[in-house]
């Protein structure tokens, strides 16, 4: 049988990451990106740079394709849903638009009695008034966030300011005294067929994650009842392909479940190198329907995000053979801008 080509829309570093995983595989690969400078365009067959409402790049990309997926999630839903028309699309639109809105994503959660903080949709400042409860809080913006971009810390009411633009909907969560902060990386192939990483522990710096490392340190029943979630979360939403949950655990052991990433995440990069299969290339392998390959731990391994100016260092660096360095080739460098990254594995 013929390899299908696939699209991928977004040409971040998870599309750079995609489109060598998928050359592991023998799969060619389409990136469609608003941004010529786009890194991906190093690393994918064929690059296609244009705006994701132009229906005449649509209609170019889809023609290139056999099927369609995704390296971010704010794209329209009314895009997804027209390419799924003709090729097929995984994950599902519909997955993608109940999680891209962190209202209708908590509310799937709870409706499946999966814990996550409490919170209240905010369209007013009167709002955060009648919710004074979840404060200390966070009120993030519903749509479009992304490493902490659209939030607010209120410790009070006097925290209201100026500077929250009320035009958008906002959610107020409330504010988690945290120990940890864990993610699972599953990737689901079909009814119960899954492969799913061990717990990942994570650190962020000003909402970025900064640092993450297997094996997390937690307890034996935050590690199974993470996972139980997990592959809660996916059977439930017939999901195909990789996916992240990020948790939260409190000083009193209790878990909660932060968001999802209908998509490969940062915490996962370490799997390229402490696993015989990345969560890139099972992604790969699920949206194109290829075998299932038992997804083994060969090292334990940390991974070291970096951010802005870090990257002019270690352009600069020599590596150890235990050190892996990877530079997304960003055109320019700019602070928060996750730029590169280095994986540590434990020989
Ligand atoms: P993003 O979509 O930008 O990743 P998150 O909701 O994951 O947004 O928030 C980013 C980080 O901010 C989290 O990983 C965590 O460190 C911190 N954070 C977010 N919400 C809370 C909360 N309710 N309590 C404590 N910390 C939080
Ligand atoms: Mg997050």
């Amino acid at each position: 049988m013929n390899q299908p080509v696939l699209g991928i829309i977004g040409g971040g570093q998870l599309g750079s990451m995609l489109s060598e995983a998928a050359k592991k595989v023998d799969i060619k690969t389409v990136v469609l990106s608003d941004d010529p400078d786009a890194p991906a365009k190093n690393f994918t067959n064929k690059f296609i740079y244009g705006k994701y409402h132009d229906t005449k790049i649509i209609t170019e990309f889809v023609n290139s394709v056999d099927l369609v997926t995704y390296e971010f999630e704010n794209i329209p839903f009314d895009i997804l849903n027209e390419i799924n028309k003709s090729k097929s699309v995984l994950p599902k639109p519909e997955i993608n638009s109940l999680i891209q809105n962190r209202l209708t994503e908590k509310d799937f959660l709870n409706k499946n009695n999966i814990i996550t903080t409490k919170y209240a949709l905010i369209k007013n400042k009167d709002e955060i008034k009648d919710n004074e409860n979840l404060l200390p809080g966070l009120l993030k913006t519903t749509t479009l966030g992304y490493d902490g971009k659209g939030q607010y810390k209120l410790n009070s009411l006097i925290d209201i300011n100026e500077d929250i633009d009320f035009t958008k909907e906002y959610i107020l969560e409330k504010f988690i005294n945290l120990k940890k902060e864990i993610s699972i990386v599953i990737c689901r192939f079909g009814n119960q067929k899954y492969e799913i990483y061990e717990p990942i522990e994570n650190v962020h710096e000003d909402q970025i994650l900064k640092h993450s490392k297997i094996p997390a340190e937690v307890s034996e029943t935050i590690k199974v009842k993470s996972k139980e979630w997990a592959k809660q979360i996916v059977e439930e939403l017939d999901y195909i392909g990789t996916l992240c949950v990020e948790f939260f655990i409190d000083k009193n052991e209790n878990l909660y479940v932060n968001e999802i990433a209908p998509r490969v995440h940062n915490s996962g990069h370490l799997t390229i190198n402490s696993h015989n299969v990345s969560q890139f290339e099972n992604h790969i392998r699920a949206v194109c329907g290829l075998e299932k390959i038992d997804t083994k731990k060969i090292y334990n391994a940390q991974m070291i995000n970096l951010i802005g100016d870090d990257i002019t260092i270690y352009r600069n660096k020599t590596f150890k053979e235990n050190e892996f360095f990877y530079d997304y080739l960003k055109k320019q460098i700019k602070a928060k801008r996750k730029m590169g990254h280095l994986t540590i594995i434990e020989k």
